[in-house]
């Protein structure tokens, strides 16, 4: 065990111990305090990052906030220019923005745009386009595809170096920041902000900012020239459409969706009438069953001609050929079928016409046939009777009795007579044709001038006259009917003439004049040789004769004048025959009775 005295330390160990402690505690007040000065400047530094942390976390959270902004903006149906206001706005959020400009540049024309252009000095708010390229800040800009920021002393320095020669706008800045824009790809933008004043002082963060907006600035352009593209596109397409002369029509559940202007001119009927209506509503209802099928069949994807011909009736009740063209397609995703419609009345008509001219064309040529066949038929027998009448009097004048030689004379005479009436009649029928005729109707004695003409035909077909027999039945003779006397001489004379002709001896013509109210019904009635029925539908046409004549002279004019004769008459001719049994004419014509006291006789 140790004594107290053995624990005593001796006093210079103690002194010296309490100064080595003295020591230690000034070196660990020292620590502490470095210690110290180093936490507190750890905590200042910090909460200085902190602060800075947070304000650069708050920038970050406006700047997402204005790009969400601009790009909702941009979709949001604005015009190109309320969006533009609204970045503008937005760009305000994020640095000095009073004065903002938007420069697109078009490198076809080598010129500039500026959609949107505010500046308190230039004029407050401004778009212009089509402005010269030059040698300016923006063309600066565009050129280096850099942000370009500018003060007092670097545009001097720029246009020291030959950079910029053209200022544009007020020049008097402090500041000038532009940023370029790549629009698909290529540097063909400037978003641009300037001051005037002393206390504006752009800097790279700004221009990091601004080359920020316009990314975005960029994106919408490019969205707002696609739709631009589009809406002129779509309008190239319209105007296409609306001014082609062609007829173009959507047809979709059995209605017209869409016609264009031409469509309306084709049919002749209104738009929303056609809009309105079954897509048939305007078509002739003769063609309406196979456009229907055919537009159904086309539909269901069967096969079906893509051309085909129908006729519409306009809205005055005219009718109008169409060709027309179809195909399915989608419209507004249901099935439709797309019209292509061309107006082709005008080629109907004028291959009517052509079918028509060369009807006529062959009925001329017919009737030149038939005029030969006549001509050479029925001049020969009285040419042939004056060659032999003129050879006797040439010849045997000297042993010719007067008589004789009166009688050949009487030959020629009536020889030339006949030739003349055909001559007369041939040109009759082409006064006739050339619409010549002429209608003068006057006061007529008619059952008068009917037995006048009985006589001339005694004294012109005496040898028949006398051998076949002519009931009459005529009107009182004072009655005066208001009548064409020409053309009843060449009805008449021709009816009569032929029925005594064509009837052999002994047997009876019968003429029948029967006066209505307002008509004159004449009939020329025989018991003669009749017309073959496969004769009768071309028995008025000109040297057209019946194939039972046999010797019977002709010419086949008569009834072709009959008929033109009764028409200008405005008047009507039926005939009924049995061949071997006899014909009967019926002719009726308009006529009035001019004599007070005959109200029509039977
Ligand atoms: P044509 O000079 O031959 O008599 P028309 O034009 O007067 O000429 O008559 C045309 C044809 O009609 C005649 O050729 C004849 O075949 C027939 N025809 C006309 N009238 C009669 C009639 N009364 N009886 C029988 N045939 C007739």
């Amino acid at each position: 065990m140790t004594t107290w005295s053995e624990q005593l330390v001796p006093l210079h160990d103690l002194q010296s111990q309490h100064q080595a402690l003295a020591r230690d505690y000034v070196a660990l007040q020292a620590e502490w305090q470095r210690q110290k000065q180093a936490a507190s400047n750890w905590l200042e530094r910090r909460g200085d990052e902190l602060q800075a942390e947070a304000a650069e976390q708050k920038k970050a959270e406006t700047l997402q906030r204005i790009f969400y902004r601009i790009a909702e903006r941009a979709t949001a149906n604005l015009s190109f220019y309320e969006f533009l206001q609204t970045v503008h706005g937005l760009l305000g959020e994020l640095l000095y923005a009073r004065n903002c400009y938007v420069c697109l540049y078009d490198a076809q024309s080598n010129t500039k745009d500026f959609p949107y252009y505010v500046d308190e000095r230039d004029g407050d708010r401004l778009q212009l386009s089509h402005v010269p390229y030059r040698r300016g800040l923006t063309e600066f800009v565009l050129r280096t595809a850099k942000p370009q920021l500018i003060d007092a002393a670097r545009l001097q320095q720029l246009q020291a170096t030959g950079e910029i020669t053209q200022g544009s706008g007020d020049m008097s800045f402090t500041s000038w920041l532009g940023v370029p824009m790549q629009i698909r790809g290529v540097t063909a933008g400037v978003l641009t902000v300037q001051g005037y004043e002393p206390s504006v002082h752009y800097d790279a963060s700004d221009a990091d900012l601004l080359s920020f907006v316009a990314n975005h600035v960029s994106s919408a352009i490019e969205r707002y020239q696609a739709i631009d593209e589009l809406r002129k596109s779509e309008a190239r397409y319209r105007l296409v459409i609306e001014s082609v002369g062609v007829g173009v029509v959507v047809v979709q559940a059995g209605r017209m969706v869409f016609a264009n202007p031409s469509m309306v001119r084709i049919v002749g009927h209104p738009l929303d009438y056609l809009l309105s209506n079954h897509f048939t509503a305007t078509i002739h209802p003769d063609d309406v069953a196979q456009v229907v099928e055919r537009h159904q069949r086309r539909l269901r994807n069967e096969p079906v001609e893509t051309n085909y011909g129908f006729r519409v009736i306009t809205q005055g009740g005219d009718i109008r050929w169409l060709d027309l063209s179809a195909v399915k397609i989608e419209w507004g995703a249901a099935d439709a079928t797309l019209m292509f419609v061309v107006d082709a009345t005008a080629r109907m008509q004028a291959e009517q016409t052509r079918r028509v001219a060369l009807q006529k064309q062959g009925e001329l040529n017919d009737m030149k046939s038939r005029f030969i066949a006549m001509a050479s038929h029925e001049f020969r027998t009285p040419l042939a009777t004056i060659h032999g009448s003129v050879e006797l009097l040439r010849h045997y004048q000297n042993r010719l009795r007067p008589e004789q030689k009166a009688e050949a004379l009487k030959k020629i005479d009536d020889a030339v007579h006949r030739m003349t009436r055909m001559l007369e009649n041939v040109l009759l029928i082409g006064r006739a044709d050339a619409g010549q005729l002429e209608f003068n109707p006057q006061a007529l004695a008619v059952t008068r001038f009917c037995l006048g003409l009985i006589d001339e035909l005694r004294s012109s077909m005496a040898v028949r006259c006398d051998k076949v027999k002519l009931v009459l039945d005529l009107p009182p003779s004072d009655l005066e009917l208001w009548l064409d006397e020409t053309l009843l001489r060449n009805i008449l004379g021709n009816l009569l003439g032929n029925a005594l002709k064509y009837t052999p001896d002994g047997k009876t013509v019968f003429f029948t004049l029967q006066v209505g109210t307002d008509s004159l019904d004449i009939k020329v009635a025989d018991e003669g040789i009749g017309i073959p029925e496969a004769d009768l539908p071309r028995l008025f046409e000109s040297f057209q004769r019946a194939s039972n004549v046999g010797t019977i002279a002709g010419t086949g004019l008569g009834l072709s004048i009959v008929r033109d004769s009764v028409t200008w008459h405005k008047g009507s001719i039926e005939v009924t025959s049995q061949v071997n049994r006899g014909s009967c004419f019926s002719v009726v014509l308009p006529t009035k009775i001019l004599t007070p006291n005959h109200q029509g006789t039977s």
